[in-house]
């Protein structure tokens, strides 16, 4: 089930529309278990299509593992295979240890170091599929994307490019960065004293 793109308006004619649905119908109840995103144009939103997206993926993956696997038969550890599956189609550097630019936010030059998925990606995404899973009838109970093993694995892929690439993702450290003030505005400026 693809969504309709919206035509190219090559014949534009902004006064012909032949659906005028949900633009001015206030009248309408929808019932909870509609979409609860209604927009006007009634197209979902930019979440659902990237989860829709996402899922497809995910589908084509299990299909084409050898052997192949059914969701049902979808572990953790299956999970991890997927995002490592992915890195490959990553466009984030990550440097490795002996890297002279590990820690760098912007190195000076190129380097040998792989591309990934960034921590943020997996972590978006891990928390889309799961979502479709139970959305596609898996149970929470069995969700594979809520394993602990690939709470872990997250968790050490953030840690560690946020060596690599000197980015810190959480607040933890006592020492301020003072460095690249003008680059990552961060919305939460102000200092609040812990200690
Ligand atoms: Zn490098």
């Amino acid at each position: 089930m693809d969504l309709l793109p919206e035509p190219p308006s090559a014949n534009s004619n902004p006064a012909v529309y032949e659906t005028p649905i949900a633009f001015s119908n206030p009248g309408i109840v929808v019932s909870p278990n509609a979409v609860q995103s209604a927009s006007p144009s009634s197209v979902p939103s930019r979440y659902e299509n990237q989860k829709r997206r996402d899922w497809n993926t995910f589908c084509q993956y299990l299909r084409n593992h050898r052997p192949p696997l059914s969701l049902g038969m979808c572990s953790g550890a299956h999970v991890l295979e997927f995002l490592r599956y992915l890195d490959q189609f990553g466009k984030t550097k990550v440097h490795n240890q002996p890297c002279p630019f590990f820690g760098l936010v912007n190195p000076p030059a190129p380097c040998p170091c792989p591309l990934r998925q960034a921590w943020g990606s997996l972590d978006a995404l891990v928390g889309r599929l799961r979502a479709a899973y139970e959305e596609n009838g898996g149970k929470p109970e069995t969700n594979p994307f809520g394993a602990r093993a690939v709470r872990l694995y997250l968790r050490e892929v953030r840690d560690f490019q946020s060596k690599a690439r000197g980015v810190s993702y959480e607040k933890k450290r006592k020492r301020p960065k003072a460095k690249d003030s003008m680059m990552m505005a961060s919305p939460t400026a102000a200092s609040s004293s812990s200690g």
